[in-house]
């Protein structure tokens, strides 16, 4: 299973892609993660990237390429992952085939969260998650059940993105339109891309995402079996 969550900054692209890999036993990448990691645990490449991201910027394709091709190349993704925030522009996504020989086979499925443009600003004005285990919360949408205490871990340490600052999500949600968005046509025109309305609450949007693995996933395997 080869999962790509697209959608704009806000979609819940995050959320899900936790909570499937969770149900299904596959690893998560997600690309932003993996850059905050870098910038909090001091490295050179944490140094490279720390202004771009705070601005709401793309780090550069040729950076997030080697990223994913030597993360993708450990062997907890053999069985399958999640890509979180990656591809984000078309190069990105040519070099994905290339890394993962998917020409004509539909090697990856793209799960496309849909979400109208005043409930991403609004979603993304108002988010945090646990410093210790990485749950997701809204101060209005989805808060703890108990004020400033972890559903999940019982910490009570969070964290606010810099990126999630009002400039910042303009900047990012205006890149996410000229860079990003073209990928829905292009998965589209692949026959790869699934639309989900992304709009609706998590368990439901979770929900519509299952019922869809479930078709895609035992018409492949019905495919395999047939041509055997
Ligand atoms: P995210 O957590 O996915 O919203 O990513 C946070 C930030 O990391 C983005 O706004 C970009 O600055 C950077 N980033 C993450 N993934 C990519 C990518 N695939 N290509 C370029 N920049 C990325």
């Amino acid at each position: 299973m080869k999962i790509i969550f697209l959608g704009a900054p806000g979609a819940g692209k995050g959320t899900q892609a936790s909570i499937i890999a969770a149900r299904h036993s596959i690893p998560k990448l997600s690309t932003g993660d993996m850059l905050r990691e870098a910038i909090s645990s001091g490295s050179e490449l944490g140094a490279q990237v720390e202004k771009i991201i705070s601005a709401g910027n793309l780090v550069s394709d040729d950076i997030m390429i080697k990223i994913i091709a030597d993360r993708i190349s450990k062997m907890d993704c053999k069985q399958g992952f999640i890509l979180d925030g990656f591809p984000r522009t078309i190069p990105q996504a040519e070099a994905l085939e290339k890394i993962l020989n998917d020409g004509r086979e539909n090697v990856m499925t793209v799960l496309f969260l849909d979400v109208a443009e005043e409930k991403l600003i609004k979603r993304l004005s108002g988010r945090y998650s646990c410093k210790k285990c990485g749950k997701s919360y809204h101060k209005t949408l989805n808060s703890t059940k108990v004020d400033g205490i972890c559903d999940d871990c019982g910490s009570s340490e969070f964290i606010y993105r810099s990126d999630d600052d009002e400039k910042a999500v303009r900047n990012r949600l205006r890149v996410y339109y000229q860079q990003t968005a073209p990928l829905i046509s292009y998965y589209e025109q692949a026959g790869k891309l699934v639309r989900i309305n992304g709009g609706d609450s998590i368990e439901c949007i979770t929900d519509a995402i299952e019922l869809n693995l479930d078709r895609i996933f035992s018409n492949n395997n019905k495919i395999a079996t047939e041509s055997k």
